[in-house]
C-alpha cells in the first residue's frame, strides 16, 4: 500500500523545506523525503559553517588592525578544533529546530533515498509514496575530476570535517569556493596555493571585482598560480601531496588538497526517466518559468536546475510555487535577473546585474559607467590598508542603473538595500538624490561623480 500526499519534496534543503512550508502553511498535506541532515547543504555544509569561519578569519585579521589602533595585543593561539566543536553544535540546533518544525508543521519527514516508480509514484527504502504534485529539490554536490590520485583532495564538504588547520593547503578552483575558502584558511594561519585552470578568480564577475581580489588576495600572501592544471595527483612517503601539472610543473609537501571546481547536480539515482523527466546534458532538470518539468505535476528547484546555485534563489523559486499551486496565484514565478550575491571572500565582494563588459554587449554607446577606488577610514591605521572599489553601471540617457559591483570592506552588508532600489529601476540622479550617511563606506555609491 502507497502512502498518498498533495506535495511531496524530494530533498530537505534550502528548497524542498521551503515548498514544504509554503504549501502546509495552504492546508496542503505534504512529506519532505531526505537521505541525509535537515537543512541541505547550506545549513550542514555550505553557507552557514562557511560563515562561522568567515566571521572567525575576519576577526583574525581585526586582531592584527587592533595593534595599529593602540592595542596590546598578544595572541596566545587559535584553537581550530574549539571553533569546529562550537560550529557544529550551532549547526546541530538548526537541525533540530526543522525536526520541531516539521513536527510542529504536520510536515511528514520520510528518512532515505527517493526514486521514482512512475510519475506519481516514489520510492523509498521499500514504501511507496504518491503524490498529486512532486518537487525534485535534491541540489547538487562537489565535483571532484576523473584524473589520477584525485581523490587524496577532499572538497567542501571534507573541509567542514577538517579536525585541525592544514599546514600547507592546495585549492584548485577559481569560483566561489575557492577563493573564500582560500581566505578563511589564509587568514587562519595555513600557506594557501590556488591553482587556477585559467587566468582570473571569479571570471564572470565584473573585471574590477576580479583584479581587486587578485590584488588583495596576493597582498594577503596567497599564491595563485594562473593557467595551472593539475593532472595527477600522488602521496609522499611523509603522507603529504604532490600535485603534477599539465606543463610539466611538480608542486611538493601539501598537507591538504581542496577541489573547488564546481558542483553537478544530484539528479542521476533519481531513475527522472521512470516518470519521464527531461534533463540537460549536464544532468540538470530541465524546467520552465514556473519551475515545471517536461512532466505535468512534476517540478524543481535550486541546485539541480543549474541556475544561480543560491539559497535564496532555492527558497524564492519554492515559495512562489507553493503560491502558484496551493493560493490561486496562477501567474507567480521567479523573475532570475537582478539576484544580487556576496562572495564572502577577504575582502568581501557584492555584486549584481550586469558586469561593465556584459552592459556594454548589449548597450553599446549607451553605457555610463561611475567607479570609485578609496581607502576606508578603518583601513587608515592599519599597516595592510585594503582599497574599496566600487562601480556603477548605467544606461541611456536617465542612466537607469543595470549593475552595481562593490568589493571592500562592508561591501557583504552594503548591497541588500541597493539591489531593492536597482529592482525598482532607479536612475543615477535617484541615488544622487539620496541624503548620504556619513561617515560610511556606502555613502560613496550616492556621491560618485
Ligand atoms: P540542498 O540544500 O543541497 O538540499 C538538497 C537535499 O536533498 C540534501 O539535503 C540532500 O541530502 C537531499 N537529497 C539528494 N538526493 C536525494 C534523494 N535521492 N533522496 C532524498 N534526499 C536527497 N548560497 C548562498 O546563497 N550563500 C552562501 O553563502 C553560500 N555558501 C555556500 C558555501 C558552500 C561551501 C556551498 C557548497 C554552497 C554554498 N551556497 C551558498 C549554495 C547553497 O548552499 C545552495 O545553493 C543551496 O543549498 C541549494 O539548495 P537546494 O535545496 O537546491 O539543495
Ligand atoms: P563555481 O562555479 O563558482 O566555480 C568553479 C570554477 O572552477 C569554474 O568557474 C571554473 O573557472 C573552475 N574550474 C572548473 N573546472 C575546473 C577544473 N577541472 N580545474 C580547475 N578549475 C576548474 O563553483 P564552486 O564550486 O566554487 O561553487 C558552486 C556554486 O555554489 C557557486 O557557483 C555558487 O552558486 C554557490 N556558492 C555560493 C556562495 C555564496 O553565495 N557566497 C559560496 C559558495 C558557493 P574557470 O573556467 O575560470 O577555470
Amino acid at each position: 500500500m502507497s502512502k498518498h500526499y498533495d506535495l511531496i519534496a524530494i530533498g530537505a534543503g534550502s528548497g524542498g523545506l521551503s515548498i514544504v512550508e509554503r504549501a502546509a502553511q495552504y492546508g496542503a498535506r505534504c512529506a519532505v523525503i531526505e537521505s541525509g541532515r535537515l537543512g541541505g547543504t547550506c545549513v550542514n555544509v555550505g553557507c552557514v559553517p562557511k560563515k562561522v569561519m568567515w566571521y572567525g578569519a575576519s576577526l583574525a585579521h581585526a586582531l592584527e588592525d587592533a595593534r595599529d589602533y593602540g592595542f596590546d595585543v598578544d595572541l596566545g593561539g587559535f584553537d581550530w578544533a574549539e571553533l569546529k566543536r562550537k560550529r557544529d553544535r550551532y549547526v546541530g540546533n538548526i537541525n533540530n529546530w526543522y525536526h520541531s518544525f516539521l513536527a510542529d508543521s504536520d510536515i511528514e519527514k520520510i528518512s532515505g533515498r527517493a526514486r521514482f516508480v512512475d510519475a506519481k509514484t516514489l520510492e523509498v527504502a521499500g514504501q511507496r509514496y504518491t503524490a498529486d504534485h512532486i518537487v525534485i529539490a535534491p541540489g547538487s554536490r562537489p565535483l571532484v575530476p576523473d584524473l589520477p590520485g584525485a581523490d587524496l583532495g577532499i572538497t567542501s564538504d571534507g573541509f567542514f570535517e577538517l579536525e585541525a588547520l592544514p599546514p600547507r593547503v592546495a585549492i584548485a578552483g577559481s569560483g566561489y569556493i575557492a577563493v573564500e575558502i582560500a581566505g578563511v584558511l589564509n587568514a587562519l594561519g595555513s600557506e594557501v596555493t590556488l591553482f587556477l585552470r585559467k587566468e582570473h578568480l571569479l571570471r564572470e564577475f565584473d573585471a574590477m571585482l576580479r583584479e581587486g581580489l587578485m590584488e588583495a588576495m596576493l597582498d594577503a600572501g596567497v599564491n595563485i598560480l594562473p593557467r595551472t592544471q593539475i593532472a595527477r595527483v600522488e602521496k609522499q612517503d611523509d603522507g603529504r601531496l604532490t600535485l603534477y601539472c599539465d606543463g610539466g610543473q611538480a608542486y611538493a609537501d601539501f598537507d591538504t588538497l581542496i577541489w573547488a571546481i564546481g558542483r553537478v547536480p544530484n539528479s542521476e539515482g533519481l531513475e527522472l526517466e521512470q516518470a519521464g523527466v527531461e534533463t540537460d546534458a549536464h544532468g540538470h532538470v530541465v524546467v520552465d518559468a514556473y519551475q515545471n518539468t517536461s512532466v505535468p505535476g512534476i517540478y524543481a528547484v535550486g541546485d539541480v536546475i543549474g541556475k544561480a546555485q543560491l539559497t535564496p534563489v532555492a527558497i524564492a523559486a519554492a515559495r512562489r510555487l507553493g503560491d502558484r499551486l496551493f493560493n490561486g496565484q496562477h501567474d507567480r514565478k521567479l523573475d532570475y535577473d537582478l539576484i544580487p550575491s556576496v562572495v564572502f571572500s577577504h575582502p568581501p565582494i557584492a555584486s549584481v546585474g550586469l558586469t561593465e563588459a556584459q552592459a556594454r554587449d548589449q548597450h553599446g554607446a549607451a553605457v555610463k559607467i561611475y567607479q570609485s577606488r578609496f581607502t576606508p577610514m578603518y583601513h587608515a591605521f592599519t599597516r595592510h590598508p585594503q582599497k574599496v572599489s566600487m562601480k556603477l553601471v548605467t544606461v541611456g540617457a536617465r542612466e537607469k542603473v543595470v549593475g552595481c559591483h562593490i568589493i571592500g570592506l562592508g561591501a557583504d552588508e552594503m548591497l541588500q538595500g541597493f539591489a531593492v532600489a536597482i529592482r525598482m529601476g532607479a536612475t543615477k540622479k535617484d541615488l544622487d538624490d539620496t541624503i548620504a550617511i556619513h561617515p560610511t563606506g556606502a555613502e560613496e555609491l550616492v556621491t560618485m561623480r
